[in-house]
């Protein structure tokens, strides 16, 4: 198997749509690199009083459409390549759902699981205190992503504004609500890939109660999808974290599974629904569903597992699950693909209302949130859906095809 990294991916996806709309070769140069990439040493002072050195990234790729936004992943396997590549993908997705923003990431190498609250708000602060110089409202805005908490974003925005001496909530999103945090904020991701899933279901003629879900991923994203889904009708049967899944034809109780998930795992569940069984993540992905939901980490659908995939449709609230070598397989099988710039675009969306508000000094009702969210995911989505028929092309590419265009037009612009 060829082994490629993710911003060999991203670099390959960026290539398919940039011939296919025959992009001006110095726009394809130049977003062939990230703006600026910032490496850091963290020094924490760990609860036994030895300290440890963290490594912490903040990669930014493309400011075009407004200031960088994106994440900070906390993860054990965080790379550099990985934080280039997830900060290309939110340049696209902010445009994709054609909010203005650019894209950026950061990460720190960490198992965040393995600290203490104080030793994680130690290295958070110190993130913040090496990074503040390239960071703010009007720069760049971190938000949460994979591990990472509105609790985390408090103890930085704390930071950021006690060093700059001056209030500054706006540089950063996804604050608890009582902080200048967004209604709506937490769930949001799952939100947008919700809309996605009603707008597909409709075009593929299922109602919600004959479509069948398999959610990869119990983490904010893929909880949050489980619960919205289920709550609207649609039949969720297998789940899964990073300890394995559970499978139940005739659906899963979500409320149960959260609760087992908290006390004793996932596993349990099975005790007490004697028509669950479990299943490991792999089999999971070959799930004879309508709609797959990878919702973890990159590359999991690949070209070793692409032909085994049985979902109809495949909707991505992970970044980066499906790489560039599975996606064709995937298309000559006849599998949708609601690509993870769109389905997952949601997050980032909620963080732009989060983001105007706190300029603005406004507080939005939650009701009011959902509906701006709304109109411009199901408009995206249909943009989308319409530039894939104009092309011929799969939904991914359709994407990169209309988000790049409105960054080379205001590259060009500048
Ligand atoms: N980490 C999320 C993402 O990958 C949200 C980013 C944000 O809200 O800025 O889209």
């Amino acid at each position: 198997m060829t082994t490629h990294t993710p911003f060999d991916n991203a670099m390959q996806q960026l290539s398919t749509a940039a011939s296919l709309m025959q992009l001006d070769m110095n726009i394809h140069r130049i977003l062939q690199a990230p703006d600026r990439v910032v490496e850091v040493s963290i020094p924490v002072r760990m609860d036994s009083g030895d300290v440890r050195v963290f490594t912490g990234y903040r990669s930014q790729y493309n400011n075009a459409l407004g200031v960088y936004k994106g994440g900070i992943r906390y993860h054990p396997d965080v790379t550099i390549d990985e934080v280039k590549a997830l900060s290309f993908w939110m340049a696209i997705k902010c445009a994709t759902v054609n909010i203005p923003l650019g894209g950026a990431k950061g990460g720190v190498i960490v198992n965040p699981k393995e600290l203490s609250t104080g030793e994680l708000e130690r290295l958070s602060r110190g993130y913040m205190q090496k990074m503040w110089p390239v960071l703010g409202s009007d720069k760049d805005v971190p938000a949460p992503d994979v591990y990472t908490t509105p609790e985390i974003m408090n103890w930085m925005r704390e930071e950021y504004e006690s060093i700059v001496g001056h209030a500054d909530p706006g540089v950063i999103t996804g604050k608890p609500v009582e902080q200048g945090g967004s209604e709506g904020r937490s769930y949001a991701t799952a939100q947008g890939g919700y809309y996605c899933v009603r707008e597909l279901s409709t075009k593929m003629n299922w109602t919600p109660s004959e479509t069948t879900i398999a959610i990869q991923g119990f983490g904010n994203a893929g909880a949050h999808m489980a619960e919205i889904l289920s709550r609207d009708g649609y039949r969720v049967v297998a789940l899964s974290d990073s300890q394995g899944g559970i499978y139940d034809e005739t659906g899963i109780d979500i409320v149960a599974a959260q609760q087992v998930k908290q006390a004793e795992g996932l596993a349990r569940y099975i005790v007490d629904h004697p028509s669950a069984h479990i299943i490991t993540n792999e089999a999971l992905l070959q799930l004879p569903v309508h709609i797959l939901v990878p919702a973890a980490l990159e590359n999991v659908i690949t070209e070793v597992n692409a032909d085994s995939v049985q979902a109809q449709a495949i909707v991505e609230l992970a970044n980066g699950p499906t790489t560039p070598e599975a996606d064709i397989v995937l298309r000559s099988r006849g599998i949708t693909v609601i690509p993870d710039v769109l389905a997952n675009a949601g997050g980032v969306t909620v963080s732009y209302f989060e983001w105007d508000q706190n300029v603005k000094g406004e507080h939005w009702l939650e009701a009011e949130v959902l509906s701006k969210l709304e109109t411009i995911m199901v408009a995206a989505f249909h943009d989308v859906w319409n530039t894939a028929d104009r092309y011929s092309v799969d939904l991914r590419t359709a994407a990169f095809v209309g988000a790049i265009e409105r960054i080379a037009k205001k590259m060009n612009q500048q």
